[in-house]
């Protein structure tokens, strides 16, 4: 049988280890933090459960090709999924707002009532939601283990959509909001996700949403990751927490296995990083085995931002709010010493009772920043004064919910701020980038490697191999490695445990 060590317990890590064990290997994660999921997790303050992920999973429907995937590894129908009517609201300075249904009818009737003056945009975008609900994304066989007549059929089912696709490929959610006359349609857009991104995830997001199959787990995103854990552990695989990986263990240019921060050594035949793609390649294995293209993406490719999240446990409901809603401030908040933020999102947990005993809330709102070292070195440098920041930020946000929604702050009480030190002390993405590569028109239909040139034994899965990152994305990843892996060595594929 043989051995594979994989670093990252996140979800891309726990699907390769699942399926690597569905296959007959004997696996062993290593995984620096003391709980599964990397960045799906959320964590306890009191008596409230503060998450610091999922807004949507795409999967959430038995009709969906994700959901068939989810259900190798988690007993989908034991879980309940909220499907909000209203994904998200925007609104602007002079009380105006747009909320975003998942219904595409209703969603486009609702912009053209705000901006008639961009029929014409909102059209074509509902337009090309519509177009995209009978497409399912060939997730069942890694291009890499596909024979050339399976690569011409999976791209042969994509023809009628291509010229769709491929415009709303080459534009991204800024320059889709840049066309609007209309500025807060023109917000609404840029809000819809990082405005990087390119506008094919807004268009699709909006075809999961209307399928109903981008809902929300209730129990959130911890209780979700653990589900995977269980599976991993039911399936005989072994997790070994609070096990940093410092170096993966090279001999005549194959991976023979890892050794951790504390020295202690872990041979295996084949070694999967599921961690961070920055430290695997640059960190643990050096810089030795480096293409131009990895370089490229390096010195070149966007990454999501680092954030800070301001959680509150509220002692009142806050029923008949929206679920989640961006709104402009009065003074601008400071997120680190060169960039402010003129506007914020808020989550209101109302539709998940397991966040906050009954009768009380929580509510989480994320700040994006792209200035991850301010915060690593103000903590390493002047804890007292990293501190003092966070409670200004917190002070900053709850006079704004105040304003925004009335009577917060007497019922706080619990308080959490979590920075870019925070995201990269507990899951070591690079520059605390909260979903990895952007996906940019950039970028495009073009994919990255899981092998690194010239390293046998050796593979990558999740977020740092698969621009646009994302949870059903790091389930994929982790199952195309183990298929990968399959094929090379003459096993069967099989994703049943
Ligand atoms: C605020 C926020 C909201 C999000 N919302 C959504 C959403 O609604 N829907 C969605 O699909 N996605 C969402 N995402 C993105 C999604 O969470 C990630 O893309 C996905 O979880 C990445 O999984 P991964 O396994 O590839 O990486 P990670 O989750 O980063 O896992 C990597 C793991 O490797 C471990 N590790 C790193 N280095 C080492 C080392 N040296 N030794 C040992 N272990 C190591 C880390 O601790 C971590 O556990 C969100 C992310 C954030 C932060």
């Amino acid at each position: 049988m043989k051995k594979v060590s994989i670093i990252g317990a996140g979800i891309a890590g726990l699907s390769a280890g699942c399926y690597l064990q569905m296959n007959g290997y004997d696996t062993e994660i290593f995984e620096l933090h003391s709980l599964p999921g990397g960045l799906c997790t959320a964590w306890k303050r009191g008596e409230y459960t503060f998450d610091g992920c999922i807004h949507w999973l795409v999967g959430s429907n038995p009709t969906d090709p994700f959901y068939s995937l989810w259900s190798e590894l988690v007993d989908m129908t034991a879980l309940s999924f909220v499907e909000p009517e209203e994904a998200l609201r925007v609104e602007s300075e002079d009380g105006r707002y747009i909320r975003v249904f998942s219904n595409i009818d209703k969603m486009e009737e609702e912009m053209l009532s705000k901006a008639p003056a961009d029929t014409e945009i909102i059209r074509r975008f509902a337009n090309a939601a519509r177009k995209f609900i009978n497409i399912n994304p060939p997730i069942e066989k890694a291009i890499e283990t596909r024979s050339f007549l399976g690569k011409a059929m999976m791209l042969l089912r994509f023809l009628p959509y291509m010229k769709q696709m491929k415009y709303w490929m080459g534009m991204t959610g800024r320059d889709l909001a840049l066309q609007c006359s209309d500025p807060l349609l023109r917000k609404t857009f840029e809000s819809m996700f990082i405005p990087e991104m390119a506008a094919l995830f807004l268009v699709f997001t909006q075809t999961w949403r209307h399928r109903r199959s981008a809902g929300y787990p209730i129990g959130g995103s911890l209780n979700f990751a653990r589900k995977i854990e269980e599976a991993y552990i039911r399936l005989g695989g072994r997790i070994n927490y609070k096990a940093r990986v410092a170096r993966i263990i090279v001999e005549k240019d194959a991976a023979t296995g890892i050794q951790l921060e504390n020295g202690e050594a872990h041979p295996s035949d084949v070694v999967v990083s599921a961690a961070d793609g920055h430290d695997t390649i640059y960190g643990m294995l050096e810089g030795k085995y480096l293409s131009d293209e990895i370089r490229r993406y390096y010195e070149h490719a966007k990454v999501f931002p680092s954030y800070i999240q301001v959680s509150l446990g509220i002692a009142r409901p806050l029923d008949g709010m929206p679920n989640a809603v961006i709104f402009p401030l009065e003074t601008p908040i400071r997120t680190d010493d060169t960039h402010t933020r003129g506007q914020i999102g808020a989550r209101i947990f109302s539709f998940d009772p397991t966040m906050a005993p009954e009768g009380k809330t929580v509510i989480t709102v994320i700040l994006p920043t792209n200035n991850h070292s301010y915060w690593e070195t103000l903590r390493r440098e002047n804890k007292e004064a990293y501190l003092a920041e966070k409670e200004r930020i917190a002070e900053e946000v709850i006079a704004a919910l105040d304003r925004r929604f009335g009577d917060i702050r007497r019922h706080i009480e619990e308080k959490d701020v979590s920075t870019p030190a925070t995201v990269i002390r507990y899951t070591n993405n690079w520059k605390g980038s909260l979903e990895g590569w952007i996906l940019t028109p950039a970028i495009g239909f073009s994919q990255m490697k899981k092998v690194l040139p010239g390293l046998q034994n050796f593979y990558m899965a999740g977020q740092w191999v698969e621009p646009g990152g994302g949870i059903p994305t790091a389930l994929v990843s982790g199952r195309n490695v183990a298929q990968i892996i399959c094929k090379k060595d003459g096993v069967k594929f099989s994703g049943n445990g």
